[in-house]
């Protein structure tokens, strides 16, 4: 999708610190990093969303959290990580690609959600 900033990242139009890339997907530091590790692991192919994906999708979406502990292992979070996937106006989806945010650090990153 031409106007899709993860698309352009993918592509290699916009420059990103990737930290892992094969065919399908690519993952790269959070420009706004929430906790000290805070990797974004996109597929190459502009799907919108977790709720637009489909049979289609099942095979690079394995791949995204199949990957995902050697990415936060080697990122700095050999203890555990959270991988988090907002989806759509109720998850507080902001960039309308599917990613899936790695996050963890040296202390734990605590709890799920925050109420105020
Ligand atoms: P969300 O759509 O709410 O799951 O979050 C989108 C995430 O993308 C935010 O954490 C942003 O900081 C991050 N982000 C937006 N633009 C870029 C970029 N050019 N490079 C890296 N991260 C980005
Ligand atoms: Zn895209």
């Amino acid at each position: 999708m031409s106007d899709c900033i993860f698309c352009k990242i993918a592509a290699g139009e916009i420059p990103a610190k990737t930290v892992y890339e094969d065919e399908e997907i690519v993952a790269f530091p959070d420009i706004q990093p929430q906790r000290p590790v805070h990797i974004l692991v996109v597929p190459r192919r502009h799907i919108v969303s977790l709720a637009e994906a489909g049979p289609d999708d099942q095979g690079v979406l394995g791949r995204m959290l199949g990957v995902a502990g050697r990415i936060a292992a080697e990122q700095g979070s050999p203890d555990g990580f959270r991988v988090i996937i907002n989806t759509g106006p109720i998850g507080g989806q902001e960039v309308m690609h599917l990613h899936m945010h790695i996050v963890g650090g040296p202390e734990p990153v605590g709890p799920m959600l925050k109420r105020n």
